[in-house]
């Protein structure tokens, strides 16, 4: 659909679930891609395997986003390896969900280390090297929950509620140097992330979703794509919702 030949783009937890998605998405369409993950080496390999006939145009990284000096190193491998990079999609979330009164501080911090802090030390780095290009695209993967925020949820909606006012801000503060920063927020998307979902909870939140189902990968990589496109040129500080009319 986009030609993003020339390219490169970083996908931060790019090899599983709708990172793998959205990597995936960016190989059809021509890009080099260097997608990260954190711990899972299976899936990994996993995307590797599924991937073969991209294999040139793969990179995949071990990295831990809630790291500052890690995601520092990162994007001084990612100079030293390609000069430069066009588009950054900070996709890697994770939630730990309770009921606030329970929540384990832990629990809360972590959520926002991953969903929050490690997108920001990500949008950190990648702006400086993106201002000196005066092109790029940043992504920052929401959810819709950062609008309903439902129970159990605190730590995971207040996180991506962060994010997007964090969008909006550097969407700002970077707009004259051709760098666009947006959201996608997607809603229930069918990954390992919402597995654990009890059955009467997953028929609850189909009943009601206007379209009648969970969406697919796919589905937010294409929305993904089109705000990392040069035809997005437009586009900056916007939350584009993936989720079947919720
Ligand atoms: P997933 O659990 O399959 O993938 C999460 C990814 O995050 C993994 O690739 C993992 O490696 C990465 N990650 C976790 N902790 C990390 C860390 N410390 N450092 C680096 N990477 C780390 O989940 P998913 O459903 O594919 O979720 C991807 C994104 O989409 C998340 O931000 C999630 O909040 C968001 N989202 C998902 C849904 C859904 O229904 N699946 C809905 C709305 C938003």
């Amino acid at each position: 659909m986009y030609d993003f030949r020339g390219q490169t783009i970083i996908v931060t937890g790019g090899t599983r679930g709708i990172g793998k998605g959205i990597s995936e998405g960016f190989l059809k369409s021509g890009a080099k891609v260097t997608a990260t993950y954190s711990t899972n080496e299976a899936a990994a390999a996993q995307f590797q395997q599924d991937n073969s006939q991209f294999a040139e145009m793969i990179d995949i990284r071990k990295l831990d986003v809630t790291k500052y000096e890690e995601v520092e190193e990162f994007f001084k491998y990612m100079e030293t390896r390609y000069g430069s990079f066009e588009v950054l999609v900070n996709n890697a979330g994770i939630r730990k969900d309770s009921v606030l009164a329970m929540m384990k501080e832990s629990d809360w911090h972590d959520v926002m280390n991953v969903n929050l802090a490690g997108a920001f030390y990500m949008c950190k780095f990648a702006v400086m090297s993106l201002m000196r290009r005066r092109y790029g695209r940043i992504i920052n993967v929401s959810s819709v929950m950062e609008r309903y925020a439902f129970e159990g949820q605190a730590n995971y909606a207040a996180s991506k509620a962060g994010l997007v006012a964090l969008t909006k801000s550097l969407s700002k503060e970077v707009a004259t140097r051709g760098i666009t920063v947006n959201c996608v927020s997607p809603g229930f998307i069918t990954t390992e992330l919402i597995q654990d979902l009890p059955d009467k909870l997953r028929e609850a939140y189909l009943a009601r979703i206007p379209l009648k189902r969970f969406g697919s990968t796919e589905e937010v990589a294409a929305c993904v794509l089109f705000l990392a496109s040069r035809e997005a040129s437009y586009v900056t500080g916007s939350t584009l919702e993936v989720a079947g009319g919720l």
